[in-house]
């Protein structure tokens, strides 16, 4: 049994930045949360840990690539404010790497979500514009165009939901990190779909390493539903960077058993994530008891800290 500081040398190496720890997050073997009719099978599930990253999610990733790229095209400089409209986990992740190199950030944000993610975002010192919560991230987007339509000069408008970037930063780690871990064995890979930038970048990298690949995007199964960050499609703004035609398969989880598999992987298997992960992980049990064998790889975006005081975790 592994035990810290028997088999591995301690890490030496010093960081120049925060943003250096983003990404190379751990991929683990699930194996006590697994339904028992899924234990006898040839099947692996694997859960790729995003609440690892310096930021707590998944969204560090996409964050730092759209900032640094957007000041080596010119289009963010010094004078001006990054400004983003964000469910949350964006708004942390650049408020930390806006930050970090030094620039102001303001986000807008439906007013109702978790109190957790308001108070780390102005921790990082960011400003906070809060919108209708019934218009959802709908209702901070329309705002933010408002907002840059008014002042053009003020603002470099990130866009998470049409910046290539988003995806970018995925087919440039998240997938080599995973193709690497699973050691080129992984046969379906799962993500839920918010902007889509992870299920699109991760997917297109799965797919030019082996195409036989499955990629397979989540998202609930109503627009009325309490799993914070993901996006029914049908009846949202759909994100520019999202192609339905890359996935082989959506697969519809309702915000129950989302909220009963995060519980289980806290519970079982001693990984405490949010409740995307657990619609995650619902959609890996139903493709687990469909297949005769595979290795099954889904996204945890984010731990379940952030959700404390919401009902996930409400006994
Ligand atoms: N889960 C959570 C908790 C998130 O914050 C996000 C990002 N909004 C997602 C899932 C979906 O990720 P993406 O935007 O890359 O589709």
């Amino acid at each position: 049994m592994w035990i810290l500081g028997e088999h591995d040398e301690p890490v030496r190496k010093t960081r120049k930045s925060i943003l250096e720890l983003v990404g190379n997050t751990p991929l683990i073997k699930l194996e006590k949360s697994l339904p028992e009719d899924i234990k006898e099978k040839p099947v692996e599930i694997y859960a790729k840990l995003e609440g690892y990253n310096p930021g707590g999610s998944v969204k560090d990733r996409p964050a730092t690539r759209m900032i640094v790229e957007a000041i080596q095209s010119g289009k963010l400089t010094k004078d001006k404010i990054i400004l983003d409209a964000t469910s949350g986990n964006t708004g942390i992740a650049l408020a930390m790497v806006g930050t970090a190199l030094g620039y102001k950030v303001e986000l807008a944000m439906p007013s109702n979500v978790s109190e957790e993610r308001k108070r780390i975002i102005q921790a990082y010192g960011a400003k906070i514009h809060y919108t209708d919560p019934l218009q959802s991230t709908d209702g901070a987007i329309i705002y933010v165009r408002e907002l840059i339509e008014k002042y053009p000069e003020k603002y470099c408008y990130i866009d998470q939901y049409n910046n290539d970037a988003n995806w970018r930063s995925h087919f440039y780690s998240t997938a080599v990190e995973i193709w690497n871990q699973t050691e080129q064995r992984i046969t379906h890979f799962i993500a839920g779909i918010g902007t889509g930038g992870t299920i699109m970048g991760t997917g297109r990298r799965l797919k030019i390493f082996n195409r036989d690949i499955q990629v397979i995007g989540v998202q609930p199964d109503s627009p009325f539903h309490g799993i914070e960050g993901l996006k029914y499609i049908e009846t949202s703004i759909k994100p520019g960077i999202f192609d339905e035609n890359r996935l082989d398969r959506t697969m519809f989880i309702g915000t129950d058993i989302a909220y009963q598999r995060a519980r289980e992987l806290a519970r079982k298997e001693g990984v405490f994530v949010g409740q995307s992960s657990g619609a995650a992980f619902e959609a890996a049990i139903q493709l687990a008891r469909e297949i005769q064998e595979g290795v099954i790889v889904f996204i945890c975006p984010d731990g379940g800290e952030k959700y404390l005081t919401t009902a996930l975790w409400e006994f």
